[in-house]
């Protein structure tokens, strides 16, 4: 049997289609739907959030984001994320300014932003990378001082709470990611959170085309909207979730063991920190023997991913600007498969493999 790095769980069949049921009676698909409307307040309320909108992906979430903010000039941001946190700013106008990542958290490094700062900066976009809390305090004190918005790529975050707080409370704008890929998904999908009234009136406008009722609008708008269906699978998993953390912690723990005796590091989780077990990162001592454990486990049916690969400072319609840290991590990272339905046995033989290949 193949073990891919990730597996989309699926509730039971039966619940899903008495949404479907539902839909088909009210024949109504999309466009703030009544399944629509209910998985935000459950939203709201699991995550303890105040405004949430449900939108299509996490990365036009990012752009409304970015455009929520009117941000245009500089925006320090972290090599070590996926592409979309790059992508988003490049595509809404915005120069990225890379700032390189902490070695042991691999989040945005707060202590070198101040040096990257010019009077073109207008804001920091940092990722909760793997889940993992940013220094949000210490951003949150620059960013003060500065006169500098932020943005958190909570897009690994569902869940994770700082200080008994959820971490998409921190910064101006966070977003989601509800792919089928992530923790928590809706097949495609993603979120919008702030605590600010003024910008969560203008984000309700601004994902349904400034729609101000059928014939007026309010401002410029892009089509963010998700849809019932997708909305239905939210409102099946969610019930789950705790249940999918509470497994994916279990098996984080018996590789944690497992590996135990590799020359493998793991990143450091921040201090006061409720984490999700949304990824199992480790860090190999070079990318040569990455390449080995990969072609290893490739080998016995098993995919791993180089999960953040490559350095985003590198991509070719960004400035050459460096950043060591981060060229360094993303050649020896790699992510383990990490889903519910992984079995213990599934991880001693993934373990195996690991073990044997270092041995050789
Ligand atoms: C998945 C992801 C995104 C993009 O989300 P989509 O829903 O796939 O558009 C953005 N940033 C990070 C860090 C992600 O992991």
């Amino acid at each position: 049997m193949n073990i891919n790095v990730t597996k989309s769980y699926l509730p039971p069949l039966e619940e899903y289609v008495e949404y479907l049921a539902g839909i088909w009676d009210r024949v109504y698909l999309t466009n703030a739907g009544p399944l629509v409307v209910e998985l935000e307040k459950q939203l709201r309320d699991y995550l303890g959030v105040k405004h949430l909108f449900f939108v299509n992906n996490g990365t036009i979430a990012l752009q409304i984001a970015i455009k929520a903010l009117e941000l245009k000039g500089e925006v320090i941001t972290t090599p070590f994320s996926y592409v979309a946190t790059t992508s988003s700013l490049v595509w809404e106008g915005c120069k990225p300014v890379f700032v390189d990542i902490d070695p042991e958290t691999l989040c945005l490094d707060p202590k070198l932003i101040e040096a990257s700062i010019t009077p073109q900066t207008v804001a920091i976009m940092a990722t909760h990378v793997y889940g993992n809390p940013c220094d949000v305090e210490a951003i949150e004190e620059i960013a003060k001082r500065r006169n500098l918005r932020v943005i958190y790529d909570a897009a690994h975050a569902f869940g994770v709470t700082y200080k008994n707080n959820s971490v998409l409370n921190y910064g101006d704008i966070s977003t989601l990611s509800f792919h089928a890929t992530k923790l928590f998904h809706t097949v495609e999908g993603g979120a919008i959170v702030t605590n600010d009234d003024e910008l969560a009136h203008k984000i309700s406008y601004m994902r349904n085309f400034g729609h101000n009722g059928p014939e007026a609008f309010w401002g410029v708008g892009v089509n963010g909207k998700s849809s019932e269906f997708h909305a239905a699978m939210g409102l099946c998993v969610l019930p789950r979730v705790n249940e999918l953390i509470r497994r994916r912690k279990e098996i984080s723990e018996q590789y944690d063991r497992l590996l135990a005796h590799t020359p493998f590091a793991r990143p450091r989780i921040h201090n006061e920190t409720k984490y999700n077990y949304s990824y199992y990162p480790t860090l190999l001592p070079s990318e040569e023997v990455l390449l080995k454990v990969r072609d290893a486990l490739i080998a016995e049916g098993i995919t791993p991913r180089r999960y953040f690969y490559p350095s985003l400072n590198t991509l070719d319609y960004t400035d050459k600007q460096p950043a060591p840290v981060s060229e360094d991590v993303s050649v020896r990272v790699l992510c383990l498969p990490l889903y519910y339905g992984l079995e213990d046995a599934d991880v001693e033989r993934i373990c195996a493999v690991i073990v044997e290949t270092l041995q050789d």
